[in-house]
């Protein structure tokens, strides 16, 4: 949290054992990295083990010590080191002798994959033994963390097999003893994702503990946000995944932890790869750049992952990060201490729904915070950080009455109905392809040019407004075209509700309008979100900006700096499935809420003037690439 990181991952294979470990880490060292998460136990060990049912790489020479050596030369080089283990697999040596720690399927077998046989987290091998393996690794090698893949059952093998829940006695008898009942045959049970998560919970407090008993300047590290003293993630592409592309996924991961848990670092990996058959060959360097710029603006670190050494096939990413790395190296006092400065609080949702409210957030210039918990709504933490406005892109939970009631202003979206008074609940509709007749265009101003937007989905009935802002057009004939809408009727069932409740406002569009501009991009549905978003905030917006709208803008402030950051990330060579270089853009005009007498753009390396006065000052950047930072004192 206070010092400058650059982290590189080589996931290593057991072939990998006999790697020159000085020429790696020298590679490492001068790519420049200063943290290396490389391989060190669980499936295979890069070091000589004395753990029973732990095994060395059968690759790894006698007397050799892969990791160890690694250890030497990164603390010669002054690079960190965090020691990489999977505990989720192991040898048929110890299913044979040990198989109730073992994952079982619904048909009773095994989970096996290329040999290696499912743990369970939570049979023993996690809960007990892997306790006596790390106790080994700890005392020997001096780690400034651990990190472990596959932290819990996932529910596919690698290859993409559903493997269902586990039926080990383990989870048959925690289960049960939890919620009174058997487990239940399909992994999407609502109960047993929860009840997986809790089991990772549960083994990752009793590695933490251990962890920070023997080294306590060491991090515990995996994917999760509990117990551990940073949070890993990924931005990486599958060729399955269903489109679009989300070219906001560095910026989705690091500001979602960081503003969650904003007392640790935000990991995000990089992937270089396409996908899990092709683990050597690389996404587009331009995506690679964009994640890496991403995780820069919204206060995290530079970090990639590769399989196998620094010497890769295909040399694309390592070229495509290794300028970002250099810029860091450079301008590491950008990047120590940042914490969001942004005013509008975005809650997660149903993924569709968040990503539209997200993503239009981004292009409409509209700093904002993202967070899985509420704890920043509470101002008695003494941080100033009260939020001028609150987004719930699919339902609101009752913990925002406080906040409302005190002043805040909320906007909640979707047929869920949240738990605030938003009007009077008539009833759930189900799916219609119907469409919202605009009647209030000055409060509306974006949609001047359309009174008409469209529905494709569920929407909650609210009882008739006296003031009708949106009204449902129902479904009417729409083909053939002698006949479009000639059965047409109005209703005054409401589109949008406003309301006030107790020194706060509180705006409801009772259908999935997020939802539907993540998947549409309608001007009209993008126009209605940002008027009512406008409409909310009561001192105006924080930034007001010229950029294109693929134009990424984040406000970070350095409070031990005393100076507020701009960070500025060009998407603009994004398209469809493709990732480019992206456009030049120039002169933007930036105006923000802030009183600033300076602004220095780091990477042009240029003074701007600053014109305005008080509390609203401007700058122009003059030219913009990839990525830019604007320092304001
Ligand atoms: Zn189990």
């Amino acid at each position: 949290m206070d010092e400058p990181v650059r982290l590189l991952q080589t996931n290593l294979r057991e072939i990998d054992s006999t790697l020159d470990a000085r020429e790696l880490v020298r590679q490492v060292a001068e790519f420049p990295a200063n943290a290396f998460l490389i391989n060190m136990g669980g499936i295979v060990a890069q070091y000589p083990t004395r753990v029973e049912f732990h095994y060395a790489s059968p690759y790894l020479p006698p007397g050799r010590d892969l990791f160890g050596e690694a250890l030497k030369e990164a603390r010669s080089r002054g690079v960190r080191v965090i020691g990489r283990f999977d505990l989720s697999k192991t040898r048929r040596d110890v299913f044979d002798a040990r198989p109730e720690w073992f994952f079982k399927r619904p048909n009773g077998e095994p989970a096996v994959y290329n040999g290696l046989y499912s743990t369970c987290i939570n049979g023993g091998y996690y809960r007990e033994h892997a306790l006596k393996i790390l106790t080994e690794a700890l005392e020997k090698y001096e780690v400034d963390g651990l990190f472990f893949n596959m932290f819990g059952n996932p529910s596919a093998d690698y290859s993409g097999n559903p493997l269902g829940p586990c039926q080990c006695d383990a989870c048959r008898t925690r289960f049960q003893a939890r919620y009174g009942r058997p487990l239940p045959g399909a992994t999407r049970d609502a109960d047993y994702g929860e009840f997986m998560a809790a089991s990772a919970r549960e083994v990752a407090a009793l590695f933490a503990e251990l962890i920070h008993r023997i080294r306590p300047g060491a991090a515990f590290l995996t994917y999760i946000q509990d117990h551990t003293d940073g949070v890993m993630s990924e931005s990486n592409t599958a060729v399955g995944r269903a489109l679009p592309l989300w070219p906001y996924s560095a910026s989705d991961n690091v500001n979602r932890a960081r503003n969650s848990e904003p007392d640790k670092m935000a990991f995000n990996l990089c992937m270089s790869f396409v996908d899990y058959p092709w683990r050597f060959v690389t996404v587009p360097q331009a995506e690679i750049q964009l994640r890496l710029y991403q995780n820069l603006a919204h206060g995290g670190p530079p970090a990639m992952a590769m399989l196998g050494s620094m010497d890769q096939e295909d040399r694309q990413a390592l070229l495509a990060a290794q300028p970002v790395f250099q810029w860091h190296a450079r301008r590491e006092d950008l990047y120590v201490g940042q914490r969001s400065a942004a005013r509008v609080l975005l809650l997660r949702g149903n993924q569709n729904s968040y990503r539209g409210f997200f993503r239009l957030l981004s292009e409409q210039h509209i700093p904002f915070a993202v967070s899985d918990n509420l704890r920043w709504l509470d101002d008695s933490r003494g941080e100033g950080r009260a939020f001028d406005l609150v987004i719930a892109p699919s339902g609101a939970p009752a913990e925002l009455d406080r906040y409302v009631r005190e002043g805040g202003r909320l906007l909640i979206a979707g047929p869920t109905p949240p738990a605030l008074p938003v009007g009077r609940v008539i009833g759930a509709r189900p799916h219609t392809q119907g469409s919202w007749r605009v009647h209030d265009q000055a409060l509306l101003p974006s949609l001047k040019n359309t009174r008409l937007l469209f529905l494709d989905g569920e929407y909650l009935e609210l009882a008739p407004l006296e003031r009708p802002l949106l009204t449902l057009i129902p479904p009417a004939m729409f083909g053939p075209p002698e006949k479009v809408w000639v059965d047409k009727v109005e209703t005054q069932v409401p589109g949008l509700a406003l309301s006030d409740h107790g020194k706060g406002r509180i705006a409801y569009i009772p259908w999935d309008v997020g939802g539907l501009y993540y998947r549409h991009s309608s001007p009209g549905h993008g126009g209605l979100m940002a008027d009512v978003i406008d409409y909310l905030l009561p001192q105006g917006r924080q930034l007001k900006t010229d950029a294109h709208p693929l134009v990424e803008i984040t406000v970070m402030k350095q409070p031990r700096r005393d100076r507020t950051l701009v960070h500025f990330v060009n998407l603009s060579g994004h398209s469809d499935t493709a990732y480019f270089a992206p456009i030049e853009m120039r002169n933007i005009t930036v105006e923000l809420a802030l009183d600033f007498s300076r602004a220095t753009a780091a990477g042009l390396n240029q003074k701007l003037p600053v014109t305005g006065a008080g509390r609203r000052r401007r700058f122009i950047l003059p030219s913009l690439n990839a990525y830019e930072v604007v320092v304001l004192e």
